[in-house]
């Protein structure tokens, strides 16, 4: 499957990881928006949060619970932002599931 995200996922394309087990990777996006910004993705391949079902949601479920841990290890002690951008209007470019994880200065709101 032609996905970068797979390639990143199976080591073919590679990455700065940041943390990683069997079920889910995360790295550093290669073009930060903040001076953390890390991708959490799925091993498995989901298309969007779109396509979660019950069957392979549980997997959301780890990464979350997984962020909290590699937040502190990044040192945002402070708060930070988790983002999911979701198919075209939700300005998503990469049809491989991933939550961004954002901090280390402070976020506005709305997003644009
Ligand atoms: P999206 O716009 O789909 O929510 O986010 C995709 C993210 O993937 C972008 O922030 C982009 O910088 C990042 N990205 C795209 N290709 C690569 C890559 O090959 N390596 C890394 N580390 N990040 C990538
Ligand atoms: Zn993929």
């Amino acid at each position: 499957m032609d996905c970068i995200f797979c390639k990143i996922a199976n080591g073919t394309i590679p990455s700065t990881k940041v943390y990683e087990d069997d079920l889910m990777l995360a790295f550093r996006d290669l073009d930060p928006q903040a001076p953390v910004h890390v991708l959490m993705i799925p091993k498995t391949h989901i298309a969007s949060a779109d396509a979660l079902t019950e069957e392979n949601a549980s997997v959301v479920a780890h990464i979350f619970a997984m962020a909290s841990k590699i937040a502190a290890a990044e040192g945002l002690h402070n708060g930070y932002r988790i983002v999911n951008n979701c198919g075209e209007d939700g300005g998503q470019t990469v049809q491989h599931l991933h939550f961004h994880l954002l901090g280390g200065r402070s976020m506005k709101w709305p997003p644009g």
